[in-house]
């Protein structure tokens, strides 16, 4: 059977039906629960075999101890029967012994399995979101959560306003044999990726591929196609994938964006992006 989606990390199909987010209602476990730690984009795991484990808190709500200056708890959800509570600690608070602070970020080289960066993504969005909805954005007044949503209601205007994902769309442009890849300079030296930018207002995504194509890189595409879809928390974008044919132009690099761009044949392909990306996979699958 076809996946319904990419299976990558940040993508909530990657726990396979084991989570369930507490916006749906339902009840909360009365268990010891799983703890997600985020402080700078790290979580805060501990040692496990070749991996890592959440930390448990020792009664059902309380947080694990050690994490003085730990921010307020937010319930995300319930994962295989327990429930997942998230919290903010400070960025100069110090690591407890036996604890490790692993990077999300899958540029800087993370080592955290799928399952725990995908919830460990979603707790980043979630604390996001908290950081950025407490006041209401129209008129200034304080907030309050809609029941059975993550979205906040203003107690002023009554305007409502829910979690915002910015779309985005990465794209592989192929010509017969070769395809085009593209670097920006604070990339590793020899490391080549994919054109990618935000989709404007007015635009639809197949024209945001084709500008984004011509503005960066400076040629013309055409058969634009989508491939699949990540979701990427940093903070808060929807990746969506395309492949494209090459349809005329010659290179011509947008210098304030890349370093540089060039075709390389097929099977012959530069270091490329993190496995854990959407643009990884789809250099993998379609490069
Ligand atoms: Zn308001």
């Amino acid at each position: 059977m076809t996946p319904l989606s990419v299976y990558l990390p940040f993508n909530l199909d990657c726990l396979r039906g084991e989570f369930t987010p507490a916006k749906r209602g339902g009840s909360l476990p009365a268990v010891a629960g799983h703890w997600l730690i985020v402080r700078d984009q790290k979580l805060m795991v501990l040692p496990e075999g070749e991996g890592f484990r959440l930390p448990t808190g020792s009664r059902p709500q309380d947080p694990p101890p050690g994490f003085p200056g730990l921010g307020p708890r937010h319930w995300l959800g319930t994962w295989a029967g327990a429930p997942c509570w998230v919290a903010a600690l400070p960025k100069d608070a110090r690591v407890p012994d036996g604890f490790q602070a692993e990077t999300l970020v899958p540029m800087q080289g993370t080592k955290l399995a799928d399952d725990l960066l995908t919830l460990g993504g979603m707790a980043m969005q979630l604390l996001y979101w908290e950081s950025t909805s407490g006041h209401c954005p129209r008129c200034g007044a304080p907030t309050e959560r809609l029941e059975g949503e993550w979205g906040k209601r203003c107690d002023g205007c009554r305007y409502e306003h829910y979690p915002h994902l910015h779309p985005a769309v990465i794209v592989l442009v192929r010509d017969g044999d070769r395809v085009l890849l593209a670097r920006k300079a604070i990339w590793a030296p020899g490391r080549y990726a994919l054109v990618a930018g935000f989709v404007d207002n007015g635009e639809s995504l197949e024209g945001c591929v084709a500008r984004e194509v011509k503005e960066e890189v400076g040629v013309d595409v055409k058969d634009v196609q989508y491939v699949g879809s990540q979701n990427w928390p940093f903070p808060s974008q929807i990746m969506i994938g395309f492949i494209a044919s090459y349809a005329g132009g010659e290179i011509a690099i947008d210098r304030e964006e890349l370093e540089d761009a060039r075709w390389f044949p097929r099977g012959k392909l530069p270091t490329g992006p993190a496995r854990h990306s959407i643009a990884g996979w789809i250099i993998r699958n379609f490069g």
